[in-house]
């Protein structure tokens, strides 16, 4: 006679985790799994011990199999492997199984899961000042990967896959070894046979359209919009849009624009950089020239009355900067530097040079008397190249750091030589 002793294992508390009659049907099931994960689900707050047994109870009882043998034998008999379900699976795969999606805004990504995140797919945009200072899109055709659309992703005619034998559909493999009397180490891989999926198609049933590899190639055109004021290496995404795959959320396509540098103008922030050359004459005199900005517009610029412009010196010209980003109508400024660009030797005669002290203020070289030159050493004034004076007190430099002492005596003639002497 059976009692209900200890050993007889229970087979109704997963219909009643997921209050559900036993005759519940596959429809029901899904529908009663669905509402409670949601409502359990940690992520939202819910118990997480609570939100394992819902879906293992589903798990359990959406597997025609393990069903059978959970109604006949209970919950003992499918831990002793009967339905060769192994070790219960993770609840959040069960779960992003089941809703196809990362959970609730991605909360709690972190866990291991079978939903995998698909990679960002990244490039560069090279685009020119012009095309951040008016806006602009480009159109790039870019191939990807996408769910097949005759299986729906499942690389199967039939819709349906078998679980892979060799890791009983959990897509890991766990291998133990003894390593020494009583100590065993268990190692987890991904099954080879499955690659991971914990499927299998047999090839009668593979998917003619990708041959059962679940995704096809497809040619996308993107349009990229680059919005006025954008800046170099700012980011331009489609969510998404990367290669999609099956139980993986698609990364996204993600566009980093590379400003390509202008032969005229330098952007700092919404600000704009020109140089210009002006001559002597204008400098002094006064100019005007003609700007040619980012969009084509031609500013007119030019000094004010009896101005004169030194050189080095910048000048800026309110709202003729970068549009700011997302706000277009407010503009940076654009600066002008001046260099001035002077008269080669030889142009000047004495005579003119005395024509132009009446104006300019005139030499103080002038004023030496006789007897102070007497009293100078004359000297010779060599061209020099500024790069070549640099290299040679680097030169220098580096001499003097290698023997210190033969540079002490000038520079501190007043130090003894003996050092830590009487100390
Ligand atoms: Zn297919
Ligand atoms: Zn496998």
């Amino acid at each position: 006679m059976f009692g209900r002793g200890p050993k007889k294992s229970d087979n109704t508390k997963y219909y009643e985790i997921l209050g559900v009659s036993k005759s519940a049907s596959q429809d029901e099931l899904k529908k009663a799994y669905k509402k409670a994960a949601i409502k359990n689900h940690p992520d939202k707050g819910g118990d997480p011990e609570k939100f394992k047994e819902i879906a293992q109870a589903y798990d359990v009882l959406n597997d025609p199999e393990k069903r059978e043998i959970y109604d006949q034998y209970g919950e003992d008999a499918l831990k002793e492997g009967m339905g060769g379900a192994g070790p219960s699976h993770n609840p959040f795969d069960i779960y992003e199984a089941f809703f196809g999606g990362g959970a609730f805004g991605g909360g709690g990504s972190s866990r291991v899961r079978r939903q995998k995140h698909g990679e960002d797919v990244v490039h560069t945009l090279k685009v020119s000042l012009d095309d951040l200072y008016n806006g602009t899109s480009k159109k790039l055709s870019l191939s990807r990967n996408i769910l097949c659309q005759k299986c729906k992703g499942k690389g199967s005619k039939s819709g349906v896959s078998g679980r892979c034998y060799g890791c009983q559909g959990t897509g890991m493999k766990i291998t133990t070894r003894q390593i020494r009397l009583g100590m065993i180490q268990q190692m987890q891989h991904v099954c080879p046979e499955c690659r991971g999926s914990g499927e299998v198609i047999s090839e009668r049933d593979k998917c003619l359209q990708c041959k059962g590899n679940k995704v096809t190639q497809e040619k996308k055109v993107l349009e990229v919009h680059v919005e006025k004021g954008m800046q170099h290496g700012q980011k331009i995404v489609f969510e998404g849009q990367a290669d999609q795959a099956p139980d993986t959320i698609a990364g996204d396509i993600v566009f980093v624009l590379q400003l390509k540098e202008h032969p005229k103008f330098k952007r700092k922030f919404d600000d704009l950089y020109v140089e210009h050359t002006i001559s002597l004459t204008e400098a002094l005199c006064g100019f005007q020239f003609a700007l040619t900005h980012l969009d084509g517009r031609q500013l007119l610029i030019k000094s004010n009355p009896e101005e004169i412009i030194k050189p080095g010196q910048s000048k800026a010209i309110n709202e003729e900067g970068m549009p700011h980003h997302q706000r277009p109508f407010i503009k940076g400024r654009l600066y002008i530097h001046f260099n001035v660009d002077f008269p080669e030797s030889g142009i000047l005669s004495p005579e003119q040079c005395r024509t132009l002290e009446t104006i300019l203020p005139p030499r103080a070289s002038k004023h030496l008397t006789d007897m102070e030159l007497d009293n100078c050493e004359e000297t010779t004034l060599h061209d020099v190249n500024m790069e070549d004076e640099t290299r040679r007190r680097r030169q220098q430099q580096q001499q003097q750091q290698q023997y210190p002492e033969a540079y002490d005596e000038d520079d501190e003639p007043s130090m003894p030589r003996v050092q830590c002497a009487q100390q």
